[in-house]
């Protein structure tokens, strides 16, 4: 099952980067687990994924200690609250969700103690939805900028969450606009220091993400199935 949902979602990315003539290898699938037991996580990894996103560092915990993190990278796809970002520089290759210069600046610290450059995105609310997550679109060049003060981090992309709707097509401006975001980042920082991703696309709408732009697409749903549980 967990094998053949891969299988689906890999082919429907790679369908869609040939329509978009993109290259499926700049798409980087995260099989999101939040949602998954550890015997389905096995699973996703023995079906070829290397990446597995968590939304919660104790839940990542978990399983980490249980599957190891040689496998698969692990990465942290949910908020991130300061007190945690000593578990999260030692668990994480890359934290999607920073959005503030307070927890950048804690992740740098716990990042300089162990002697690691932790990759991180910035998370940007392009909807301006309350519910969500993540900076202003206008704050997000100065965050970068001032991101890069910070010698144990590295800024590799943005990441955004569109509003759930029921049709996908809702939600290709704000994935528009997070790509036109990095562009303009990118003309600033000049050639050759471009922000490397775009996080953006999930199980409802990842076909529109990857049509623009997307680098990694974040899915549990249509891998483990709709188990109703932990958001
Ligand atoms: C749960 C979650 C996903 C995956 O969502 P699905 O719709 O189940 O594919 C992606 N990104 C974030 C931040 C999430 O919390």
């Amino acid at each position: 099952m967990v094998a053949e949902n891969i299988q689906s979602v890999t082919s429907r990315i790679t369908r869609c980067c040939e329509k978009s003539g993109r290259d499926p290898d700049a798409v980087a699938l995260v099989c999101v687990t939040k949602a998954a037991t550890i015997a389905e996580a096995i699973q996703a990894i023995e079906a070829g994924a290397r990446i597995l996103g968590e939304n919660r560092v104790r839940d990542a915990a978990e399983k980490i200690a249980a599957i190891g993190d040689t496998a698969a990278a692990w990465h942290l796809i949910g908020h991130l609250q300061t007190n945690k970002a000593r578990d999260a520089v030692r668990m994480f290759s890359l934290i999607h969700s920073v959005d503030s210069v307070r927890l950048a600046r804690a992740i740098d610290n716990e990042a300089w103690k162990i002697g690691k450059v932790q990759d991180i995105l910035l998370q940007v609310n392009i909807s301006g939805e309350g519910t969500k997550f993540g900076v202003v679109p206008s704050a997000a060049a100065g965050l970068v900028r001032e991101f890069g003060a910070f010698a144990n981090i590295r800024v590799a992309g943005l990441m955004t969450m569109a509003p759930y709707t029921d049709d996908p097509e809702d939600a290709r401006p704000v994935f528009r606009r997070l790509r036109e975001l990095k562009d303009a980042i990118d003309a600033e920082r000049g050639p050759g220091k471009g922000l490397c991703h775009l996080s953006m696309g999930m199980t409802g709408d990842f076909e529109v993400a990857v049509e623009e732009g997307s680098t990694l697409v974040r899915i549990g749903t249509a891998i483990f199935g709709d188990t109703g549980s932990s958001i």
